[in-house]
């Protein structure tokens, strides 16, 4: 397992979920972290858990859909912090949404605003210093749902889509400045996104029959792919997408 040491990396949406442990995982392994979200609650709540372990870390409160929001929280994180060598856009929204003549333009918006349109502007900020010093990793967040594993959701699939299209056509894009870009395509996390399905009975079922583990992953087990993806362990993935999904696509 390869050290994060002298790393500065910057998560989004890291007061909740997968970005928390994204950010505590990465911490422990050495590395400064940025911990962005929309609540300053939150994320300072990851800050502190950070702290407490002897880590270093500093909150980053910006909307990721808003892109002078974004340039002034960045901006200001990196003052203190240092350069952005690693960025994990996680920032997502819930996915779970009604039949697909029954969505709003307005949620359709909301989606690819934050999911897409997030991790575009948040990738636009940093990879100027990036580019500079010849080096930097991105790590997008996608889902299983992209690959059609979920019988609603069309909305969060395409979004989720396209990050993958994202990573795969920023990978070509940056290599020559030596920053890799690959994506985690989570399965099913136990996570606040999700908290309401863990008393319902149907759905534990379901996950028993189409998860061959047969069981939702603990968000520290998709960190520790993603530390994987950020560590020098990884100098060679670029372009790739990796599915900690307990076996449920193949
Ligand atoms: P979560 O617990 O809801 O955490 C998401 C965090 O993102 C929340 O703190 C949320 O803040 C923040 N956020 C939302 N919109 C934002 C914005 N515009 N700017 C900045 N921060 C924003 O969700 P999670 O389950 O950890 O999901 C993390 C990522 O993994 C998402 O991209 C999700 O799509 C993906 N994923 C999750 C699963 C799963 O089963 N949980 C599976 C596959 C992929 P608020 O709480 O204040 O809104």
């Amino acid at each position: 397992m390869q050290t994060l040491q002298g790393k500065v990396a910057l998560v989004t949406g890291a007061g909740s979920g997968i970005g928390r442990a994204n950010s505590v995982v990465m911490a422990a392994r050495g590395a400064a972290i940025i911990v962005n979200d929309l609540g300053a609650a939150s994320a300072q709540e990851t800050v502190a858990l950070i702290q407490q372990a002897g880590g270093t870390a500093v909150a980053c409160i910006a909307d990721v859909s808003d892109a002078a929001s974004v340039e002034r929280a960045f901006t200001a994180a990196q003052q203190a912090l240092g350069p952005v060598d690693v960025l994990v856009n996680n920032a997502g929204i819930p996915g779970g949404m009604p039949a697909f003549e029954d969505i709003d333009e307005a949620a359709i918006d909301r989606m690819f605003n934050v999911t897409v349109k997030g991790a575009m502007l948040c990738t636009r900020v940093v990879l100027p210093g990036m580019k500079q010093r010849r080096s930097g990793r991105i790590i997008n967040t996608s889902s299983i749902t992209a690959f059609g594993s979920h019988r609603r959701g069309s909305v969060y699939a395409a979004a989720k889509g396209a990050i993958i299209s994202l990573t795969r056509a920023w990978a070509r894009e940056f290599a020559e400045w030596n920053i890799l870009v690959n994506a985690v395509a989570p399965g099913r996390v136990q996570t606040p996104m999700s908290a309401a399905l863990s008393t319902d009975a149907a759905y534990a079922e379901e996950v028993r029959r189409r998860v061959p583990l047969g069981r939702r992953a603990l968000p520290e087990e998709i960190a520790a792919v993603v530390a994987f993806l950020a560590s020098s362990d990884a100098d060679y993935m670029t372009g790739q997408v990796l599915s900690p999904n307990g076996g449920e696509i193949m």
